[in-house]
Order: C-alpha cells, then structure tokens, then sequence
C-alpha cells in the first residue's frame, strides 16, 4: 500500500501515526492518538501530531471525519468504512456497504481527479434513543 518512496519521505513521527492507526480498530482524535504516541515520544506535541495527521491526509494515507462533538477522527484511508450515527447518544455502527465506490470510479474517469477517500455518513436515533426518547 505504501510505497516505499513515500515511507522514507516520511518523519519517524508520521511514520509512526500509521502505525499506531493501523493497529486500531476504531477511529480515534488527534488528543487520544498524542497520549497514546507520547509512551514512545515523550517530548512530542500535540501540534506534531495534527501536521503529521495533515501531511499523511495530503498523501492520500489517511482519512478524517467529523464526529457530532466535532472532533476529527482519524483513520487509514485504506479503512473503507462508513457510520451511523446517534443523534442523542453519539454511538455510531460501521456500515459494510458502499453505494459510492461506483460513482468513485467514474469521477476519477471523468474528472481526471484522484480521489483518496469519501465520507458517507447516516444520522439519526439508535433503537435505545428511539425508545427512550418522545
Ligand atoms: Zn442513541
Ligand atoms: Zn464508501
């Protein structure tokens, strides 16, 4: 996936943001990737972390999206997945299907633009709130 020109264009730092995403399950925020990075890196900034997560973005190595809270989570672009979200709780389940890769491929056809991710995102109640709730 990564080629190894990029890999060695890339800081230790940015390096190990893919690592560190790659063994995650779960999107995770610039904050709790900077605790989790500073085990290894004492000294290292939060702001190194958010122009890591940047870099790696323009590279078409990593995606972001926004939770309702608006904080940013980060995973691989290589991680195709996509979310419902709970308007009143703020628990989201992953979504298997993909209704846009189609449309993914004919815009890089047609627009000549390459695309590094999509974001597709469904909000609303979960069956909790639903029954909790009005
Ligand atoms: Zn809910
Ligand atoms: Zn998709």
């Amino acid at each position: 996936m990564v080629s190894i020109g990029l890999t060695t264009r890339l800081t230790n730092h940015q390096k190990h943001i893919l690592k560190t995403l790659e063994k995650l399950d779960a999107p995770i925020s610039a904050q709790d990737l900077h605790v989790q990075m500073r085990c290894i890196y004492k000294k290292l900034g939060l702001a190194t972390v958010y122009r890591g997560l940047e870099v790696l973005k323009l590279h078409g190595l990593v995606q972001s999206r926004t939770a309702i809270n608006g904080t940013s989570l980060y995973t691989l672009a290589s991680k195709h997945q996509h979310y419902f979200t709970c308007l009143q709780c703020g628990n989201f389940i992953d979504i298997q299907a993909c209704p846009v890769c189609q449309l993914e491929a004919e815009l890089e056809q047609s627009l000549s633009f390459k695309v590094f991710y999509h974001n597709l995102e469904f909000f609303g109640l979960c069956v909790l709130c639903q029954d909790s709730g009005s």
